[in-house]
């Protein structure tokens, strides 16, 4: 499999856990404020592969315990599971991130118990979900099909958003509450400009505005952030 990227190490991307990010190239949403923009449509060149990857992880035994897989979009590999098995018996706890279009990928993992942790998007209320994540139309379906695999608790994850103050406002909180009513976790992440956005004119929404948004979520979730 190509890797697209490797950070090294990480306490953020995977809570509880000392990582390394692996990025997998290529997704299926063109969200116009995404962190990975060169990313998107698959021809970032590979920095490694998976035999590089799982040599590296061997000399990171006993200083990390974890891997972090992101994008992209991981469960568009279809050799995701395989890559997962070997990191899985080396030791190491994964967490996958996803934009929660491929249910039946999802529940392939789940079912199989490659994963230890899953953080989904929420990209924004059903009426802006499209246009937030950066296409036309969306059906979808295979969304609220991902969201109704997690509210099973077959794994530990996480819901989270990433908030523009040009994309959501308090109509998106409050539909997103009662559609992940009973989650483990939310987050709102606060979007922040970088290079690689695809898209200028993009902003943080104020902090009270992230405060009462968050509060709009409390009711819903067992446990509420910011980050
Ligand atoms: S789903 Fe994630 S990786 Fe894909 S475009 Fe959106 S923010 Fe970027």
């Amino acid at each position: 499999m190509k890797i697209q990227g490797l950070q090294k190490m990480t306490l953020l991307d995977f809570p509880g856990r000392v990582a390394c990010t692996v990025f997998l190239g290529g997704c299926d949403f063109r969200c116009p404020f995404c962190h990975n923009g060169e990313l998107l449509d698959g021809s970032a060149p590979a920095v490694m592969d998976d035999q590089e990857l799982l040599r590296f992880l061997k000399g990171r035994q006993g200083l990390l315990d974890g891997v972090a897989i992101t994008g992209g979009e991981p469960l568009l590999r279809k050799d995701l599971p395989e890559l997962l098995r070997a990191i899985r018996e080396l030791g190491f706890a994964v967490k996958v991130d996803t934009n929660g279009n491929h249910p039946d990928a999802l529940e392939g993992l789940l079912r199989e118990g490659l994963v230890d942790y899953i953080a989904m998007d929420i990209k924004n209320s059903p009426e802006r979900y499209a246009e937030t994540a950066g296409l036309k139309q969306l059906d979808l379906r295979p969304v609220q099909e991902s969201v109704t695999l997690l509210l099973e608790g077959r794994t530990d994850y996480e819901f989270r958003t990433t908030v523009v103050a040009e994309l959501h406002d308090e109509d998106s909180f409050r539909k997103i509450g009662p559609w992940i009513r009973g989650a483990r976790r939310y987050f709102l992440q606060k979007f922040t400009d970088r290079e690689t956005v695809p898209f200028e004119g993009f902003h943080s929404p104020s902090e009270e505005d992230l405060l009462r948004w968050k509060n709009m979520m409390a009711p819903y979730v067992a446990e509420v952030g910011i980050r």
